[in-house]
């Protein structure tokens, strides 16, 4: 814009100084021409009257001597003018004779004016005053090539300091508006920083640091959202509550920095895995809630499987293989709640659900919910039970994979609420671990337990009694006393009493678990880690507890005959148990194949269905009877 302007100005002051310039080349020469011939001809003009009127006069005064008299006449004018110029005089008759001339030769052009002569008011001839034009245009050949340098001076004086100014003008314009642009592009930039600052303020707002997931807010926003098109255009969806299990051991095993690289992948994978209209957050810790659209309750349960199985694929981190289980929780919006708090709260029950029956997902049950009546009533069902000896023991036996004898029994819960009706150990072990019952409980199995072991002992049977302890357990200080306390009031010796301990409730807190376990260790009592393999410890890491053997989880050790995994984790378990001193009793042995795997892998003890279900006291002792009548069935149960 101002480089046009300033091209149009140019031209302009260009077109102006040439103008003047050549005005000034022309107009002065031409004036100077112009004015001077008037001048000379008015002069010669007055000159030729002048003389006529002397020259009548002298033809007046002398008739005959018109011609005569032609040299006097001559010195009569020109003396008459007295002038020094180069002017021609004539007089000439009225028959065009030269009756007279100064006798001066001009050079043409000439410029000549004439005057009558009259004698007695006759016209008798005139006088002609001539002079050369010659002086006049030589004069203004000068002026014009004054005029020529005089208008290249103004043609440049007119066009330079213009020009020059403009140049100042024009480059002071550009500095101003290229400041002016600098402070635009500033003023700009501040402003983008500040819109990326407000996006990334909001952002934040919204979102999770860690992950990049919406946050709470976002998710709620967007629940309240999907419950508007449930209402409107009976879209349905279903809000799903996951929960990863046993992260906190992951933590504290690993690292927090592993932990954070965990959440962050299986935000990725699940990210990944949902459709751009399905909402996943995380709402803190290893918790993440997700909005799925779905056509029915099963297509909700088959979307969260297939969100499961993404999260079971291997992750590797720092060379470390992880295998995440999640448990899920299932509300359905409209169906179990028309508001996003309680659609979440409903979610979140259900997710406890699964975590509890270990089934990974499950379906919001109003008779799960904490808050429901049926929950708070078979809490006081299980106070009174444990207060009126309401629970029983089963009891499972292990037998050694070498000789086949029975080495002991593993004591489990059994709780029948009414004829027939029994409780699930997983609900109601949860259900005591929550609620606080779960010391009684211990404290009662720990006494049925060893009160049946010294029975049998009586009987000569000769066999170690085990007992689960909870994680809860182990932050009892005096669990040991108690435990002494029992095995002198019913005289068993410690070594019979095997006290189960599983990898989670070990690292829950691996400080207060080593006192523990040390003082129970140092009493004589056999220390067995549960469900191994299902946590996230090492058995380098558990070889620092005091520990005898370790319990392979059922998981493994049932599907080991078809699954090579598993089979490769069983041998190995076995190998390092025996190399760090730890005797191997495998769970869930359900057939003889398997039970003749782990003979070849050197397993020390087995447990499980193909030996025997668990059973009460009496049955077992009837099982015993029967099995050493006649030992080679040992899986007659
Ligand atoms: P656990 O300590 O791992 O007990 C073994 C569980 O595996 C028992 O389930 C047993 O019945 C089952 N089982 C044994 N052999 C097989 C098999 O071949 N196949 C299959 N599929 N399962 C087999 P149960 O009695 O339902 O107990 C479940 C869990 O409840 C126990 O797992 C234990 O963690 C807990 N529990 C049971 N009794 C007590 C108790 O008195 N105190 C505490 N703290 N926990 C207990
Ligand atoms: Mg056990
Ligand atoms: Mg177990």
């Amino acid at each position: 814009m101002i480089s046009q302007t300033e091209s149009r100005i140019r031209k302009v002051v260009i077109w102006l100084a040439s103008s003047v310039g050549m005005v000034t080349v022309f107009a002065i020469p031409a004036g100077y021409f112009y004015v001077s011939y008037l001048y000379e001809t008015e002069h010669l003009q007055s000159l030729a009257e002048l003389s006529s009127d002397i020259v009548s006069e002298f033809v007046y005064l002398h008739p005959d001597t018109w011609q005569l008299q032609g040299d006097r006449l001559e010195q009569l004018l020109e003396k008459s003018h007295s002038r020094q110029e180069i002017i021609r005089y004539r007089i000439i008759d009225s028959k065009g004779a030269i009756v007279m001339s100064s006798g001066l030769v001009l050079e043409t052009p000439l410029l000549a004016r004439h005057a009558p002569v009259s004698d007695s008011g006759r016209t008798v001839g005139h006088v002609e005053v001539a002079m050369s034009l010659w002086p006049e245009i030589s004069d203004t050949l000068l002026i014009g090539v004054i005029s020529l340098l005089l208008g290249t001076v103004v043609y440049f004086i007119l066009r330079i300091f213009p020009m020059r100014t403009l140049t100042r003008v024009m480059s002071r314009l550009e500095q101003s508006q290229k400041a002016l642009q600098r402070e635009v592009e500033a003023k700009e930039e501040a402003l983008s920083k500040a819109r990326e600052a407000g996006e990334a303020m909001r952002h934040l707002a919204l979102h999770d640091n860690l992950t990049g997931l919406p946050n709470r807010a976002l998710f709620q926003d967007r629940l309240d959202r999907a419950i508007i098109y449930a209402e409107r255009a009976g879209s349905r969806y279903a809000v799903v509550m996951m929960d990863m299990d046993r992260f906190k051991e992951i933590n504290d095993t690993l690292g927090h920095h592993i932990g954070d690289q965990l959440l962050q992948e299986v935000a990725l994978r699940l990210k990944k895995e949902l459709r751009k209209s399905d909402t996943i957050s995380r709402l803190g810790g290893d918790e993440f809630a997700i909005i799925l659209t779905v056509a029915d309750v099963e297509d909700a349960i088959a979307m969260t499987q297939k969100l499961r199985n993404v999260l079971r694929e291997p992750i590797n981190l720092k060379n470390c293989y992880i295998r995440v289980d999640v448990s899920c929780g299932i509300a359905m919006v409209a169906e179990h709640g028309s508001d996003a708090q309680s659609l979440l709260q409903h979610a979140d029950v259900a997710m406890y659900t699964a975590k509890r029956n270990g089934t990974g997902i499950a379906i919001y049950d109003v008779s799960e919910d904490p808050n429901s009546p049926r929950r708070l009533q078979r809490i006081n069902d299980l106070r009174v039970a444990l207060d009126q000896d309401g629970l029983s023991l089963c009891y499972q036996p292990q037998i050694d994979l070498k000789t086949n004898e029975i080495i002991g029994v593993e004591a489990l819960a059994r709780w029948e609420l009414t004829v027939d009706e029994w409780v699930s150990p997983g609900e109601f072990i949860t259900l005591a671990e929550e609620t606080g019952l779960i010391d009684q409980l211990t404290l009662w199995v720990l006494d049925k337990a060893l009160q049946e072991c010294a029975v049998w002992q009586q009987q000569g049977i000769r066999i170690t009694v085990g007992v689960n302890l909870s994680a809860r357990n182990l932050h009892d200080h005096e669990l040991p006393a108690h435990v002494r306390g029992m095995l002198d009031r019913h005289g068993v010796a410690p070594s019979s009493l095997v006290l189960e301990i599983t990898e989670s409730a070990i690292m829950e807190d691996p400080g207060h678990a080593m006192s523990i376990l040390n003082e129970l260790h140092g009493m004589g009592i056999i220390l067995s880690v549960d469900d191994f393999g299902t946590g996230y410890s090492s058995l380098a890491y558990l070889k620092e507890l005091p520990l005898h053997e370790v319990k392979i989880d059922r998981s493994f050790v049932s599907h080991m005959r078809n699954i090579r995994n598993d089979e490769i984790i069983v041998r190995s378990t076995i190998d390092l148990a025996h190399n760090l001193g730890l005797k191997v009793v495998a769970e869930g042995i359900e057939d003889a194949e398997t039970a003749a795997m782990l003979r070849k892998m050197n397993c020390d003890f087995a447990q499980g269905y193909h030996i025997c279900h668990p059973k009460t006291a009496k049955e077992f002792l009837g099982w015993l009877r029967r099995r050493d009548a006649t030992p080679e069935h040992f899986s007659e149960d």
